[in-house]
């Protein structure tokens, strides 16, 4: 009998996946997940995404057990090691999901060529990770998008493959000796709030957002108190929900919650075949207008107020502080933070892009630094010297101050929305609020900075 490798990575799931159908359907297969020194040695591994992987690969092997398999786990480099498994069972072909980063792009080219030397084939599967796949669609004169509506116009026109369920049966190859698989606990710095990974955990919520969430998703989600997104963007990360399921999901609820739903499930594929066609985008300005940014070093005090959620501006500070004990953040909390570090203290994308990463859970290089680079003016947005006001933004996203009181509770006593601007509160009110710090920056300074041709939100 023919024994094929699926070498998972950021697809931790069993429903529509479809290099462990293709592998299935040659015969047996050898379910292998491989603990990539080379993503610790990247500095990507932080806790908080740890963490959930760990949740991700109990519940990737739970669910292979109750179809009679399981999971095999190795450590070291991808290649070494699947080359290792492949010699060890004598598999004539590997399936994966095709990835975008540079890295991916990289692991990609030197498996096959290591698979290919020893006579064995990679088969690398699109629509895994993303529901349209990168280069896809494309304009006339380019390899990729720069421009988000026309992508979404020629992206809802793609007919999307069917999302098939888990297997019913899977015959795993018996006598493969894997590592035990990774535990949440002893794990250092993992955020108190951290969600549940895995696979049953993000289909609960899944068909828990589809019940209830998406209906009013188009009213609800800018309102930053209110959490009414849906959440789902760690297991669009690893993989543990199906991008092209949720597009049918989507499509098959109907009405104007789920078009707007879908337009985000399209802002995720447009990042990717970005950085698919542009790599080098993960660290370099994708359209530079030769910023003189200021960096950690030259801003160390305010980049510091920023990560601690000390920059005087309440909206930002509860962002900051959600980013940590979450490890997640609401959009308009993302670009708020973003908008201030960038525009207002002008220090550079790639210094909040990078404390970002540390932090989240859903940290992804294609949809985090390239949202970095939009909202720095660097990236895809046609209006680059977009500023948002942290003051205005807060008023029209957190009217009462629900948030805020959430998340800084030096300011928990401050009732609606003067909440926004504690430096005008007087007496007995300002005296309440003493631990918390002053603005370190006034807002005019920071926009004086962007003066010609400025677009305020
Ligand atoms: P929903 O509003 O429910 O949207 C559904 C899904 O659409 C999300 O789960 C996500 O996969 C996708 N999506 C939504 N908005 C965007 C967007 N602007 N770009 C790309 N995909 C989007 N998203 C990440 O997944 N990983 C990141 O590392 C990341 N970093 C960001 C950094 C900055 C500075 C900004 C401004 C945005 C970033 N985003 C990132 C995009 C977005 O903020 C999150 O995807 C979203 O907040 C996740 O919450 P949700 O699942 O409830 O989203």
């Amino acid at each position: 009998m023919n024994v094929s490798i699926v070498l998972f990575t950021a697809d931790l799931r069993l429903h529509d996946h479809p290099p462990l159908r293709a592998a299935l359907k040659a015969g047996e297969v050898i379910p292998l997940f491989v603990r990539d020194t080379g993503v610790a040695s990247a500095g990507f591994a932080a806790p908080n995404r740890l963490a959930f992987l760990a949740d991700c690969l109990r519940d990737l092997d739970s669910g292979l057990r109750e179809r009679g398999g399981r999971l095999i786990v190795r450590s070291g480099d991808v290649v070494e090691e699947v080359c290792k498994v492949a010699t060890e069972t004598d598999a004539r072909e590997v399936h994966m999901a095709g990835d975008v980063s540079a890295y991916a792009q990289l692991r990609e080219q030197r498996l096959r060529r290591a698979l290919e030397a020893e006579g064995r084939r990679l088969h690398v599967h699109d629509t895994v990770t993303t529901a349209v796949a990168p280069g896809a669609v494309t304009p006339a004169a380019s390899d990729h998008f720069a421009v988000f509506t026309p992508y979404y116009r020629q992206w809802s026109g793609v007919r999307l493959r069917a999302a098939p369920a888990a297997p019913r049966e899977i015959r795993v190859l018996d006598g493969v000796g894997s590592e035990q698989l990774p535990a949440r606990t002893g794990l250092q710095g993992v955020s108190e709030g951290l969600a549940e990974g895995g696979e049953t955990a993000g289909r609960e919520r899944l068909a828990r957002w589809l019940r209830t969430g998406i209906t009013s998703y188009e009213d609800r989600h800018d309102d930053l108190a209110g959490d009414g997104t849906s959440r789902l963007s760690p297991h669009l990360h690893f993989g543990t929900l199906s991008p092209v399921e949720l597009v049918h999901r989507a499509r098959g609820a109907g009405g104007p919650g789920a078009e707007a739903f879908l337009r985000q499930l399209a802002w995720r594929d447009f990042h990717r075949q970005v950085l698919a066609a542009r790599p080098a985008a993960a660290t370099a300005d994708y359209r530079t207008k030769r910023d003189r940014w200021r960096t950690e070093r030259t801003a160390h005090e305010d980049v510091r107020a920023w990560k601690e959620g000390r920059t005087g501006y309440p909206v930002i500070d509860a962002a900051m502080r959600q980013l940590r004990h979450e490890g997640w953040i609401h959009n308009r909390g993302r670009l708020l933070a973003a908008s201030f570090l960038t525009k207002t203290l002008y220090v550079d994308w790639r210094v909040g892009a990078r404390y970002f990463l540390e932090l989240l859970v859903d940290g992804d290089v294609a949809s985090n630094q390239l949202n970095w680079q939009w909202m720095a003016g660097t990236g895809t947005d046609s209006r680059p010297n977009r500023v948002l006001n942290p003051v205005t933004q807060a008023s029209r996203y957190d009217p009462d101050g629900v948030y805020v009181r959430r998340w800084v509770p030096e300011l928990a006593a401050v009732e609606g929305p003067s909440v926004h601007q504690p430096w005008k509160l007087k007496g007995p009110d300002r005296a309440a609020t003493e631990d918390y710090p002053d603005p370190i920056v006034e807002l005019s300074a920071g926009l004086a900075r962007f003066r010609r041709g400025r677009d305020r939100d």
